[in-house]
């Protein structure tokens, strides 16, 4: 972080990822992961009866017919075996494909949308709490405070980053975010996608600072205008910040005083 020469835009946006940033990457790892895992065969049986529920088992019935997987094929064959008629896959025949799915890490669209309605009820049930850094909510308030526009940018979608900040140890602090991105606005690695994000802003890429945790977003961030710091945080997975400017807290950071390095 350099002083600003007076031809510079002060930074009036900040632009903030979420796992590695704001949040531990173990509370996706270590708590969500596991909590829809352990949560999931429940919540379909009591769910059962739900349209959106019954659509998401013909979803996921529909991509396990086309797994060519060797031991996907095999539970198929097992569950084809007890039931005849699957016309309208039943929470236990669907059970044993889902649990594999989970046990792989595969990300298949139908188990991501049942995951997020897990989640959506152990956040509404007091289950999961978002345990933000400690120094992110009273310094997220300060910079609203200081008339700082904050937006989030994560590869979770809106959705996920609206429940995680609704339901966070600090309480509701969506009010203090005035955009979310997720990737609809398009990769975190490519510049275009920081522009995009920039236009829809409606601001200069250089009025906008970026925090994230990972340098291959930094480099796209910077190479479309933006300024960057990279986020150092107990436990995240790259720890090395390159040539980036780095923070390992919020606490004394005044954006204002940061730019891109051009
Ligand atoms: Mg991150």
């Amino acid at each position: 972080m350099t002083l600003q020469s007076p031809m510079d835009r002060p930074i009036s946006h900040v632009l903030l990822d979420i796992e590695g940033t704001t949040c531990p990457v173990s509370f996706v790892a270590d708590t969500l992961f596991p909590y829809a895992a352990r949560r999931l065969e429940q919540y379909l049986q009591e769910h059962a009866k739900e349209p959106i529920v019954r659509e998401r088992l013909r979803e996921l019935f529909a991509c396990w017919r086309k797994e060519d997987n060797p031991t996907a094929q095999a539970l198929l064959s097992a569950a084809l075996s007890k039931q005849e008629a699957l016309a309208e896959p039943q929470t236990n025949v669907v059970l044993p494909y889902l649990l594999w799915l989970i046990a792989e890490d595969r990300k298949v669209t139908p188990l991501k949308d049942l995951q997020g309605m897990v989640w959506e009820e152990g956040y509404r049930r007091g289950e999961l709490v978002a345990p933000l850094f400690t120094d992110v909510p009273e310094t997220l308030r300060r910079w609203h405070s200081q008339g700082l526009v904050l937006s989030v940018y994560s590869s979770g979608s809106v959705a996920a980053q609206q429940l995680l900040y609704a339901h966070s140890h600090a309480g509701d602090l969506r009010p203090l975010f005035s955009h979310w991105f997720d990737t609809r606005s398009g990769p975190k690695q490519e510049p275009d996608s920081y522009r995009r994000i920039a236009d829809q802003l409606k601001v200069s890429a250089d009025q906008i600072l970026f925090i994230s945790d990972l340098i291959a977003e930094l480099k796209a961030a910077e190479r479309a205008g933006l300024a960057v710091l990279f986020s150092d945080r107990e436990g995240n997975p790259q720890r090395n910040p390159e040539t980036f400017p780095m923070i390992h807290s919020f606490a004394t950071l005044d954006p204002r005083h940061c730019h891109h390095r051009s």
